[in-house]
């Protein structure tokens, strides 16, 4: 209920536009000419069709809807904090189209009973991860998506990444990790309990 500003802004599946190969294509096409390559060089002929199987997959979060993922499970009281760590992140930065990747990790404090299968935490924050994103709006969805399937006392995203156009170019920062959270209900209002998920988060990392 702390949590009325939803990211609904153009980000839901609905009212997007198919997936267009033959458009990817052609860009990709355009782009080797504009760099001043040869599209039609041996080595790289086949490059605008990999290119286009490549961004339908790891764009594949514009067109699955993570609510899909996410039966809700009615556990007997478990109001226990829950907690995955280190769950896998490949996204892209939708500034540059380059790669970000890292981790996440989800805590939620469950209420009434209400959780989900651990493995469905990790594939939705990886299907979220896939389309051109930033990492502060990535933790968000997720926390926004968890807050409103759940209904739980309390939820926290915390991502840590390597981005590469800051690795790759401009300032050129190599293993620089940037870190966002995101924090709903009872980890935004508790301090103790923000610090007990943080602790089991990072414990391992000594
Ligand atoms: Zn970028």
């Amino acid at each position: 209920m702390a949590n009325t500003q939803k990211s609904s802004e153009n980000h839901t599946t609905a009212n997007r536009n198919a997936f267009d190969a033959t458009k990817v294509e052609t860009g990709v096409r355009l782009i080797l000419e504009g760099i001043g390559e040869d599209p039609a060089r041996p080595g790289i002929e086949g490059t605008p069709r990999r290119v286009a199987q490549m961004y339908e997959e790891i764009c594949a979060g514009l067109h699955n809807e993570p609510r899909e993922l996410l039966h809700v499970i009615p556990a007997e009281t478990h109001d226990e904090m829950v907690i995955v760590k280190d769950i896998p992140l490949y996204s892209i930065c939708e500034h540059h189209l380059l790669p970000f990747f890292g981790v996440a990790h989800i805590a939620y404090i469950p209420k009434d009973g209400r959780i989900v299968g651990l493995s469905k935490l990790a594939r939705v924050a990886d299907l979220m991860a896939r389309k051109p994103q930033i990492q502060e709006r990535l933790a968000t969805e997720i926390a926004d998506l968890l807050d409103e399937m759940l209904r739980p006392t309390g939820v926290m995203v915390v991502i840590e990444a390597e981005h590469m156009c800051i690795e790759m170019r401009g300032i050129k920062k190599p293993g620089a990790k940037a870190v966002t959270s995101a924090l709903r209900g009872g980890f935004l209002k508790d301090q103790r309990t923000r610090a007990e998920a943080m602790s089991l988060i990072l414990g391992h990392k000594g």
